[in-house]
């Protein structure tokens, strides 16, 4: 199911994500609620950024693309819209990949 549902993540529209992920955000906690902020254009800037896809930190003003109205950044690695700022720790980013993406 894992690499079936990365595929269906990477080929999925942007409605689709949205509902994969309210679901998903059902069963995570309040703390990593907090931590799921996703990235905006505004608040990348100068910020080290994570991207819970591929699992890389980056800092936030090598982020070029933006979708949702600029809502949500683009992880510049991967091209999957799983940024999040203020990552300081890859295991944080690991769990949250485990969490939306399945790992074994
Ligand atoms: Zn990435």
């Amino acid at each position: 199911m894992n690499t079936k549902f990365s595929e269906f993540i990477r080929n999925a529209s942007p409605e689709e994500k949205k509902r994969v992920f309210m679901k998903v955000m059902d069963d995570v906690s309040k703390a990593q609620q907090a931590v799921i902020d996703k990235a905006h254009r505004l608040d990348v800037k100068d910020q080290q950024c994570g991207c819970y896809y591929c699992c890389e930190i980056f800092n936030g003003n090598t982020i070029t693309e933006f979708v949702d109205g600029s809502k949500t950044a683009i992880c510049p690695l991967c091209g999957v819209d799983s940024v999040i700022i203020k990552v300081t720790d890859k295991n944080e980013l690991k769990e949250l990949n485990t969490k939306w993406f399945g790992s074994t």
